[in-house]
């Protein structure tokens, strides 16, 4: 392999270039592509509109390499979480949560995460580095075989919060959503995809310019920026009234309403007090919220909110404020897959 090129991370001008020094259309890269990203071939020999000679050469300048699903682990409420080996080792994980008629796919968009959000298993990993595009995507292609497997239907929902920001691996999980969506790609309707972030401005604002119109998502935890400072660092760098601006923005450029994650921790964030400033922060543009049942990680001091101040907390945004509030008991406990704890207790890299 060593002077191999891996070929899902070739641009389509660099196939063009290579089939036009073998004496090939340029148009052969079209069809390259759809084998590749649509049809998901694990080598050459299948790309059966090619000439022989062709997929010879193919086969010695280029390898086709695909995530590997190397552990899934089902939790009691079904819950099923896959750990994936990249071509490097590196461990990442996705998990597979079904919900009523819904089977959605959380995914990671970078080894670790170099935020150090205080709630969060994935922080204590440190950072290792960004997924490539192809990487993404294998875990919606390996998520979506599970699931049509074990639950003979395929994924309704996709969403990118699982290890790392994706934002702070931009352009790669741009380049992810756009093979995800595209015809020549899995043809998925980003009207099923969502984008979870901690809430970097700029980037925010530059997602909203691009054509993608998939849903955003925004992990909030604390509308205060003395109490979120302490529990999601980068808020230092991007306060909430930036914050607020670039939702403001990414709501005008794509109608689309805001997603706010908002867990609940015990003496923390679950007061009325905080049910009102959070109320004050959903005013600036369309939200629906979703309160979310936290889970204890290692090293981290935050608890989880009792029910009784979940309930008040969840009654007061509904009958009073009137937010659109959806209560997330949180799924996969038992096997750490639930929100904020991917960790790769079992496969990480020492
Ligand atoms: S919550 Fe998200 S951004 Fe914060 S440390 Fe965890 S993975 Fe990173």
């Amino acid at each position: 392999m060593e002077n191999k090129k891996n070929i899902r991370r070739v641009t389509t001008q660099e196939l063009e270039s290579y089939l036009e020094s073998k004496g090939e259309k340029k148009f052969r890269a079209k069809q390259i592509i759809e084998w590749l990203w649509q049809k998901q071939v694990a080598t050459f020999e299948e790309m059966t509109n090619l000439s022989k000679s062709i997929r010879e050469e193919l086969n010695t300048d280029f390898y086709i390499h695909r995530a590997q699903v190397s552990s899934t682990q089902t939790s009691n409420d079904k819950t099923i979480k896959v750990a994936f080996t990249l071509e490097d080792g590196h461990v990442v994980e996705g998990v597979l949560i079904p919900s009523g008629d819904r089977l959605t796919a959380c995914i990671s968009s970078q080894v670790g995460c170099k935020l150090g959000c205080t709630f969060c298993a994935t922080a204590s990993l440190g950072f290792q580095r960004d997924l490539y595009p192809d990487e993404i995507v294998d875990q919606v292609v390996e998520i979506d075989k599970i699931a049509n497997k074990t639950y003979d239907q395929s994924l309704t929902n996709i969403v990118y919060m699982g290890m790392g920001e994706p934002l702070m691996n931009y352009d790669y999980v741009v380049e992810s959503v756009r093979w995800l969506t595209s015809e020549k790609g899995l043809g998925i309707s980003h009207k099923r995809i969502t984008l979870s972030t901690v809430g970097l401005d700029e980037q925010i604002k530059k997602l909203a310019d691009e054509d993608l119109k998939i849903n955003l998502a925004l992990s909030l935890h604390a509308a205060d920026d003395d109490k979120r400072n302490e529990i999601v660092p980068v808020n230092k760098r991007y306060p909430l009234p930036k914050l607020i601006d670039a939702l403001k923005y990414f709501y005008e450029k794509t109608g689309s309403r805001i997603t706010i994650e908002y867990i609940l921790f015990k003496n923390f964030n679950d007061s009325l007090d905080d049910a009102s400033k959070l109320a004050t922060f959903c005013k600036n543009f369309p939200v629906k919220v979703n309160i979310i049942e936290y889970n204890p990680v290692e090293g981290s001091t935050l608890e989880r909110a009792d029910d009784k101040e979940m309930e008040q907390f969840v009654e007061f945004l509904r009958e009073k404020i009137n937010i659109i509030v959806n209560v997330r008991r949180s799924r996969g406990k038992d096997i750490d897959a639930a929100c904020g704890q991917l960790a790769n207790k079992l496969h990480h890299k020492k």
